[in-house]
């Protein structure tokens, strides 16, 4: 578990202690605080020292009331993305269970509960947590996933989308999921790929350094973790989950940018382009979009 005194850091995927070499020195983040970004030797996780304290883990009230008053609170990007992800776990249902944890304002369950799912949330907002019960009436316990206490091998599917690079513990909430998923369910994971994110955030740091009339790149999409596919297949390991299948998902289909002017669409479908041109010609060895989701299975014995 990564501590927050920056002397000695335990890396939270391999144990490893302060062995670790810093990618990016301190930057201040949307959240108001500080933190470098350091790499384990040992075994290449990426991780935000110190981490913010929780308060600032919290998602501010008024950001909550902006969502909620906002007409189109679920683009046609997001709903496409959601129906792709639960058309891609329709097979491991069998005691018809979901459980989506860090489940926002529900939009992900309402799908699934349309789709025939019983549904199970966890988050621990507890404004997201009113407002999903209040709009779509689901069963969301308020707090992180291992105080929610689950019964073993209760899931068919446990989903972290845009979730696990959130978490204090990765590795506590992936052996939590491990715990309450039946042997034969599946986790589903949806996150940033740092191996887009780290050469594309050192590459605009150099050129802002050069010419100030840049944007800086995005720090926030580093959160406290930035996996790649090697980590992540490694804390999968670990864990015990077997036979991941990893995809690009689509180019920031949900984010303000998809939304932009005509020239910043025409630069994420060439970006899009690339991206499977490159997963094509590897032989599907090449993953470099800015966004990675799997489906790891929990072995049946
Ligand atoms: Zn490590």
């Amino acid at each position: 578990m990564i501590t927050n005194s920056s002397d000695k850091l335990h890396c939270n995927l391999c144990g490893g202690v302060s062995d670790v070499k810093i990618l990016f020195h301190s930057e201040e983040y949307p959240d108001g605080q500080m933190g470098n970004i350091f790499q384990c030797r040992r075994c290449g996780l990426i991780y935000r020292d110190p981490h913010p304290r929780i308060e600032a883990l919290l998602r501010p009230q008024s950001q909550i009331k902006k969502r909620s008053d906002n007409p189109d609170k679920l683009s046609q990007g997001r709903i496409s993305l959601f129906n792709n992800h639960i058309k891609s776990i329709s097979h491991f249902r069998y005691y018809n269970r979901i459980l989506d944890v860090g489940s926002g304002e529900g939009y992900f369950l309402n799908l699934c509960s349309l789709n025939g799912w019983g549904v199970w949330g966890v988050e621990i907002v507890p404004e997201l947590v009113e407002s999903s019960k209040k709009e779509y009436r689901i069963n969301v316990f308020n707090g992180n996933l291992e105080a929610a206490k689950y019964p073993d091998n209760y899931f068919d599917v446990v989903v972290f989308l845009n979730v696990l690079e959130h978490l204090l513990n990765p590795y506590s909430a992936l052996s939590e999921a491990y715990r309450i998923l039946r042997p034969g369910g599946a986790i589903l994971l949806r996150f940033p790929n740092a191996a887009f994110h780290i050469p594309s955030r050192w590459f605009f740091t150099k050129l802002f350094s050069l010419w100030k009339g840049v944007m800086r790149f995005n720090q926030s999409v580093i959160h406290l973790y930035a996996f790649n596919r090697s980590t992540v297949c490694r804390y999968l390991n670990v864990t015990g989950f077997r036979t991941p299948i990893f995809e690009n998902t689509s180019v920031a289909c949900s984010s303000a940018i998809a939304q932009g002017n005509g020239i910043k669409r025409m630069l994420i479908h060439i970006a899009e382009g690339v991206v499977k041109f490159i997963k094509v010609i590897s032989l599907g060895r090449l993953l470099i979009g800015p966004s990675l989701s799997l489906i790891a299975v929990k072995p049946l014995r």
